[in-house]
């Protein structure tokens, strides 16, 4: 394919060649071999800045494109290209919508190791994340912000190439990811993007100079589409939080509404800043003292309510009786076997052992253990909450070699790394 060649040789592939090679293939005139050599070449040779713009703009046509009533502030939203532990949006919107910014976030179910954002807004009892768009608006309109599944008009182009590349093992390129990632925010009509790109050994960019690289092009591409884009580089070497899994995810978001400190609300304060100063061209000082503001006041704590409510959900589950008792079944504990330091956790391992849990049954894992922190022989590395109170021998001991304990001490890895806008 002359296309190939073109990528081979690093030559300007244009538009109207990506949208022909993209509409082949969704309509079956290009197998899925030739995609994959194309996907392939991608993978080793990399695309122009340029091209990758273009093959962004080819997904986002090939489906429908929301656009929203006009309101005083840009409709916002946020994305993370995945992380264990991470529970921010559940914090963020909250705070978006009490400063008044409109925010709609479509999100996905269990991506990998790390769980989507809809399988946590499902542990509220009756919340729908089914939502048209019209009714999504509504919701808009009454509370301030929703977060519904991805609908499947949106970017039909992404889903078949993203099956295509997770089969192929071709998901691993910079291009790919951004016009991936950023053609799905731009179909769902978001004028204000806050991306988290997640840089360590439990995140697709396993480097600072490789997670940078992500992110100045995502904005790039975001930016030149005429939308406000900023990035955060945030660590993924530890789990964000400390709840993993649905329900303890839930319950570490809700704890840090009620006043938590922590990773999680450090970067969950960082990033609703950042929608903050971008829709409402605030200085990011200001932006981030009234974030602060509005979660330490407990408005957004108050806001999550309305929310899971209007979409038809109940925060009674987790209410402080209901949390009181999930916490009481404590399944198993996993101790450390040796005085020392946190030297190495393999947060993929970990999220992956989290989500067998989870569909045995369990609530999920607690671990506040992050990477240079000290430990002591006998003091709990992660501990694991079943309903039935219990957890095979197996998980346990998985679990343990999720941990590396060195005698020397480990410098911990700063919470964010840096910003890109
Ligand atoms: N998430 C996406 O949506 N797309 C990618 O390519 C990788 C992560």
């Amino acid at each position: 394919m002359e296309i190939v060649q073109k990528v081979k040789e690093g030559k300007p592939l244009g538009k109207k060649a990506l949208k022909a090679l993209v509409s082949d293939f969704l309509a079956g005139k290009l197998s899925r071999e030739q995609m994959t050599v194309f996907l392939r070449a991608v993978c080793a040779y990399g695309l122009s800045d340029e091209d990758a713009i273009a093959l962004t703009e080819v997904m986002v046509e090939s489906g429908e494109r929301l656009s929203f009533s006009p309101r005083k502030y840009p409709y916002a939203d946020k994305h993370s290209t995945g992380g264990v532990a991470d529970s921010t949006t559940l914090i963020i919107a909250p705070i978006v919508a009490v400063a008044g910014i409109p925010f709609l976030k479509m999100s996905g179910r269990k991506l990998g190791h790390t769980g989507g954002t809809i399988d946590k807004l499902e542990c509220f009892e009756g919340l729908k994340t089914e939502l048209s768009i019209a009714e999504a608006e509504k919701v808009v309109d009454s509370v301030g912000a929703v977060v519904i599944a991805q609908t499947k008009e949106l970017v039909p182009a992404d889903k078949a190439l993203y099956k295509l590349r997770d089969e192929t093992d071709t998901v691993k390129s910079l291009p790919l990811i951004a016009s991936s990632v950023v053609s799905k925010k731009l179909a769902s009509g978001a004028e204000v993007l806050v991306l988290d790109v997640k840089v360590g050994n439990g995140a697709f960019m396993k480097n600072l100079e490789e997670g940078r690289k992500l992110a100045r092009l995502m904005v790039k591409i975001l930016q030149d589409a005429g939308r406000k884009a900023a990035a955060v580089l945030s660590d993924m070497n530890s789990p964000l939080g400390e709840g993993i899994g649905g329900v303890m995810e839930v319950i570490d978001a809700i704890e840090v509404l009620e006043g938590k400190k922590g990773r999680l609300r450090d970067l969950a304060l960082l990033l609703a800043s950042k929608i903050l100063s971008l829709a409402k061209n605030q200085d990011e000082k200001q932006a981030y003292t009234q974030a602060q503001e509005i979660l330490d006041g407990g408005k957004a704590f108050t806001k999550l309510q309305e929310m899971v409510a209007a979409q038809g959900g109940s925060l009674a589950l987790f209410d402080k009786q209901n949390r009181k008792t999930i916490l009481s079944c404590k399944a198993g504990i996993v101790f450390a076997k040796k005085d020392g330091y946190i030297g190495k956790i393999d947060c993929i391992k970990l999220g992956n052992l989290a989500r067998e849990f989870e569909q045995s049954g369990g609530y999920g894992l607690l671990s506040s253990k992050k990477v240079g922190d000290s430990v002591k022989a006998g003091e709990p590395l992660v501990t694991l909450y079943h309903p039935n109170g219990t957890a095979p021998q197996e998980t346990k001991s998985a679990l343990a070699t999720c941990f590396t304990i060195t005698s020397e001490p480990t410098l911990p890895f700063p919470t964010v790394y840096d910003c890109v806008c």
